[in-house]
C-alpha cells in the first residue's frame, strides 16, 4: 500500500495535476492519494493549509481519478468533517501522536464513522512506547485497518523505534515515510530501498508536480518522475525482513551519532587549544587527563564495558585532541 500525494492541497487545480500523474504510475499495491488540508505547521506566520474547501477538492480526486483519498485529522471535529467528506483514510501526524490525550478523543469519534483505515505517525520525539499505546487506542476503538507510519524524528530515522514496534505489534502493517524522515527529497529514494530491504508494508511519500513552488514542505517533496523511478526499482517486498538487517540499521545510525560526536569533541578542543595558545597555557595537562580517565573507567564498569578497551579509547582520543591543538 502506498499513500502519494503533495504534503497540503493548495488548489483544486494543482491536485488535479498531481492525481492525474499520480494515477498512471504502475503499481503492484493499492494507491492512495494523499495531501493535507489543515497543516499542523510549527510557526503560524507559515501556510496552515487551505482548510475545509480542500475535502471537496478531495472528493473530486477522488471520483475523477477512481483514487481513494487520505488526508491528515488533528481534532475530533476535523474527524467529522473529513468523514461527511467521505475520505476514505485518515492520518494522525506526529505532532498529534505527542498527545495520548487528543489521541484518543480522535479514535472516539473514529468509532462512530466507517473510514477504510487509519493511519498514525510516530511522534515528534523518539517515543516507541507512546506510539504503540496510540496505536493500541486506535485499534480498541476504532473497528477499521489501522497502520503505522514510520516518519523519523528530527531528520533522524531511530531504526530502533520502529524495530520496538514491529516487535510489540507484528500484525500491525508498517510503512515509511521517507519524506519526513530525511527532509530531503534526494535521500527519498535510497530511503524507499531500505523500506524494501526492512519488508516495510508500504510507503507515504510526498509528490509535487512543482516542488520548488510548494507552499510547505518544499524541500522534500519528490516529482511524478522521481517517483516513477522509485517504483520501478522497488522489489514489492522480496526482502528478507532478517532480524540482523535491522539491527545493523540500527548500528549504522549510532555510529553516526558517535562520529559526529568525535568531530564535535574535535571542534571544542581545537577552541580549547587557541585558549591555551592565547594565554600560554602547555597543551598537555597530565592532571586534567587523569581526571578524565578516573570518571570514565569508573562509569566503563557501570556500563559493562573492559576497563582496558574504554582506557585504549580514551589514549587514542587524547592523542588526536592533542594533535588538533597543535
Ligand atoms: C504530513 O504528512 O504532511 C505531516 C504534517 O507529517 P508529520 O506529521 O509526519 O510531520
Ligand atoms: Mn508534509
Amino acid at each position: 500500500m502506498n499513500i502519494l500525494g503533495p504534503c497540503a492541497a493548495e488548489s483544486e487545480e494543482q491536485l488535479l495535476r498531481i492525481a492525474q500523474r499520480i494515477s498512471r504510475v504502475s503499481r503492484a499495491s493499492l494507491t492512495i492519494f494523499r495531501a493535507g488540508v489543515w497543516k499542523p505547521r510549527t510557526s503560524p506566520d507559515t501556510f496552515q493549509g487551505v482548510g475545509d474547501i480542500g475535502l471537496k477538492w478531495l472528493q473530486r480526486v477522488k471520483a475523477e481519478y477512481n483514487l481513494p483519498v487520505a488526508t491528515e485529522v488533528s481534532t475530533p471535529e476535523q474527524v467529522q468533517k473529513a468523514l461527511a467528506a467521505g475520505i476514505d483514510y485518515l492520518w494522525l501526524g506526529a505532532r498529534t501522536s505527542a498527545n495520548p490525550i487528543l489521541v484518543q478523543a480522535i479514535a472516539d469519534e473514529i468509532a462512530k464513522g466507517s473510514p477504510k483505515g487509519v493511519l498514525i505517525k510516530n511522534p515528534v520525539n523518539e517515543d516507541a512506547d507512546l506510539w504503540i499505546g496510540n496505536i493500541q487506542r486506535l485499534t480498541t476503538n476504532c473497528q477499521r485497518p489501522v497502520y503505522a507510519v514510520h516518519r523519523g524524528c528530527n531528520h533522524h530515522p531511530c531504526w530502533a523505534m520502529a524495530y520496538q514496534l514491529r516487535k510489540k505489534l507484528p500484525e500491525v502493517p508498517l510503512l515509511l515515510d521517507p519524506s519526513h524522515m530525511s527532509g530531503d527529497a534526494g535521500k527519498v529514494a535510497e530511503l524507499c530501498s531500505i523500506a524494501d530491504e526492512l519488508a516495510y508494508d508500504g510507503l507515504m511519500i510526498e509528490v509535487h508536480d512543482r516542488p520548488q513552488e510548494a507552499l510547505s514542505d518544499a524541500k522534500q517533496q519528490i516529482t511524478p518522475d522521481e517517483l516513477e523511478q522509485i517504483m520501478l526499482q522497488s522489489s514489492n517486498g522480496q526482502s528478507s525482513n532478517g532480524q540482523l538487517t535491522w539491527l545493523r540499521r540500527m548500528m549504522d545510525e549510532v555510529d553516526d551519532t558517535l562520529w559526529e560526536t568525535i568531530a564535535r569533541r574535535m571542534n571544542v578542543s581545537r577552541q580549547i587549544g587557541e585558549y591555551k595558545k592565547a594565554n600560554g597555557i602547555e597543551v598537555v595537562q597530565p592532571t586534567r587527563f587523569e581526571e578524565i580517565k578516573t570518571k570514565r573507567l569508573a562509569w566503563a564498569t557501570e556500563h559493562n564495558l573492559s576497563e582496558e578497551s574504554v582506557r585504549e579509547l580514551l589514549e587514542t582520543l587524547h592523542r588526536e585532541s592533542i594533535r588538533q591543538q597543535q
